[in-house]
């Protein structure tokens, strides 16, 4: 039996998301853009949807745009800037690849990128205050770090963009990569401000394949693929609407019961601190990162460790899993934090669901007592 501590990974699809994909698919089968009454049904269904997470997230339905996960919703940001005036982007050293790889391109195309760092793994509003500059087109700072927890304090950073905005008297487009912060305390999208965020399903327990691109200003965005006019001509192709369904259904329930699910995941992430640092191991993630995610730094070279651990039964990350070469990129956020490299190759990410358990905790930290102790 494996003990799954790798949440920020993926997640396992939840029984009631799992019904209603099943339930969708077969009672709403209709393609949402046919106009005979079974696609007029989907398409209804679709937008009913649409207007329920529209409502869990607190902002309006016609903000938001289904895509097939978090890495296309921020491509579908991104590849819009391809239509703006050349200029700036201030983007922080610990963006998840998703966001990271775009820079690559769109300064070999000509824009301008300038990385901050996130020292202790935030960037603060002073920091970011300093790097703007009048050609300054678009900020990018995520909200919950996936390799330690980081928690940013997106509406202070967004405050100062705006008020350098009045200053210049130019826009300045404002992207928070929002995946690991989804259906967890500390998410507002309208208080904050955001132009532009991403979110995926199967990280809250959803199905693969759905995601989620909120757009303040949706006419920004330009598609991708055009083909078919769907999501407002934002995004061409035939909607997932089982999948959008089991979506709504995942993350009502992350909803639901958030406070009593963050309070017992607080318990754990205290209780493995505690434990691990008894242990001799040193904590990376900061006091205040989300419960869900631990970062700290193993004996041995991470590959190795993981291994141990799997071979006593538990799935935990040498890093940021969400790539197939993760770990170079998990040490490099890590290195953008201020940690040694020596010490980021170390690095172990335990993250933690809402199905994890306390005996799942308690042999976690059994299973390193035996590995460190012998
Ligand atoms: N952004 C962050 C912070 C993530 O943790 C992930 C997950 O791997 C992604 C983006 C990409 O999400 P998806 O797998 O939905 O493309």
């Amino acid at each position: 039996m494996e003990i799954y501590f790798d949440n920020a990974a993926t997640t396992p699809l939840s029984p009631r998301a799992a019904k209603a994909y099943i339930d969708t698919s077969s009672s709403f089968f209709g393609n949402p853009s046919s106009i005979h009454r079974l696609g007029r049904k989907a398409k209804d269904e679709l937008e009913r949807r649409r207007g329920h997470i529209a409502s869990l997230l607190g902002v309006d339905e016609k903000n938001l745009i289904f895509t097939s996960g978090a890495t296309e919703s921020i491509s579908l940001f991104f590849s819009s800037l391809l239509w703006m005036e050349k200029g700036t982007i201030v983007v922080s050293r610990i963006e998840h690849e998703a966001v990271s790889s775009w820079m690559t391109y769109l300064k070999k195309i000509g824009w301008n990128i300038v990385k901050i760092r996130a020292k202790g793994g935030f960037v603060t509003p002073e920091e970011l205050y300093s790097s703007l500059t009048p050609d300054t087109r678009v900020v990018a700072v995520m909200a919950v770090n996936n390799v330690t927890g980081a928690i940013e304090d997106t509406k202070a950073l967004v405050e100062c963009v705006r008020r350098y905005e009045k200053e210049n008297g130019r826009k300045i487009l404002f992207f928070s990569d929002s995946v690991q912060a989804l259906g967890k305390t500390g998410l507002d999208l309208k208080g904050s401000d955001v132009d532009g965020a991403s979110f995926s399903a199967h990280k809250i327990n959803g199905p693969r394949g759905v995601g989620l691109l909120y757009a303040k200003n949706p006419e920004m965005i330009r598609p991708i693929a055009s083909a078919g006019g769907q999501e407002g001509g934002h995004r061409g192709g035939t909607e997932n609407l089982p999948g959008v369904a089991a979506f709504d259904e995942a993350l009502s329930e992350w909803i639901e019961n958030r406070d009593e699910d963050e309070k017992r995941v607080k318990e754990y992430n205290l209780r493995l601190r505690e434990s691990l640092s008894n242990l001799g191991l040193e904590i990376l993630s900061p006091e205040n990162a989300s419960p869900y995610i631990l970062s700290i730094v193993s004996p041995l070279p991470s590959e190795v460790f993981t291994r141990m651990l799997m071979d006593k039964g538990f799935c935990v990350s040498s890093g940021s899993a969400c790539s197939n070469n993760a770990k170079g990129k998990s040490e490099g956020i890590l290195e953008a934090m201020g940690i040694r490299n020596e010490k980021a190759k170390r690095a172990i990410r335990i993250s933690m669901g809402r199905d994890t358990t306390k005996e799942d905790v308690e042999s976690l930290i059994s299973a390193f007592g035996d590995l460190i102790n012998g």
